[in-house]
């Protein structure tokens, strides 16, 4: 069988999430990820896809793999990175995520703008809804709503003491997960001990930067029979077996 490294970072942010760094527009993240020697990324700004589009553009003309997706804040407050394999399946998501968003203005001066992007990095327009809310959809429904879109979920952070899936639950139940999210410093002989949840999962470790220089250097692979986005979410969906690095 083929085996391919896939270099990846799947938690990313851009100038749309309020606390997104403002020089973090689609060419800029990209064009970072090809120099940090990344084959594969995604794009997930809190609870939209809005510069998904934009940005999925840019990393088709530099031959990246690009997957569309959102951070995901559910009624708990955990946050679920989605991933979906085109533009089309993130929106399909989208939809019906952003009625479930409280209808709370976003204050710029306070929380930070929420810029959305054409593919030249120029400023198209703002979200006016405050992004960093959380959704009515809760955190056992996701996995599933993810996959009906064609797309995938994981836990973010989950070694995190805030906005994660174990501190709004105080514990990782069974939710549909096939894969986790474990922050670069996450001790995962001290988390797997904790969490049986989590023991034969793939243990990704993405960057969740907000600032370009946070972007992920090549480093946690998964070793794929081939590198198209459908395979990538067939793996997180326990589908395919593979082997992974972190
Ligand atoms: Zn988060
Ligand atoms: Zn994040």
């Amino acid at each position: 069988m083929l085996s391919l490294k896939i270099y990846y970072d799947f938690h990313i942010h851009s100038c749309l999430s309020p606390c997104g760094d403002d020089e973090m527009t689609p060419n800029n993240l990209v064009n970072m990820a090809q120099l940090a020697g990344l084959n594969a990324i995604a794009l997930t700004d809190h609870n939209t896809c809005g510069n998904c589009a934009a940005a999925a553009t840019v990393a088709e003309e530099l031959g990246m793999i690009f997957l569309p997706g959102m951070e995901l804040c559910t009624a708990e407050e955990a946050h679920v990175v989605c991933l979906f394999p085109n533009i089309e399946a993130a929106e399909r998501f989208e939809a019906q995520i952003a009625p479930t968003l409280p209808p709370i203005q976003n204050r710029p001066e306070i929380f930070g703008e929420q810029i959305l992007c054409d593919t030249e990095d120029r400023q198209v327009g703002t979200k006016d809804i405050l992004l960093t809310t959380a959704s009515a959809i809760s955190v056992d429904s996701v996995a599933k709503l993810a996959r009906s879109c064609g797309g995938t979920a994981f836990p973010a952070h989950i070694d995190r003491p805030s906005y994660s899936v174990t501190a709004a639950l105080g514990d990782l139940p069974p939710l549909g997960f096939a894969a986790v999210e474990i922050t670069k410093n996450g001790n995962v002989e001290e988390l797997s001990s904790r969490y049986a949840e989590i023991v034969g999962k793939p243990l990704l470790q993405n960057s969740d930067a907000h600032h370009l220089e946070d972007i992920q250097d090549a480093g946690p692979y998964l070793d794929l029979p081939d590198n198209s986005p459908e395979t990538i979410i067939a793996a997180l969906n326990g589908e395919i077996p593979f082997t992974w690095q972190r």
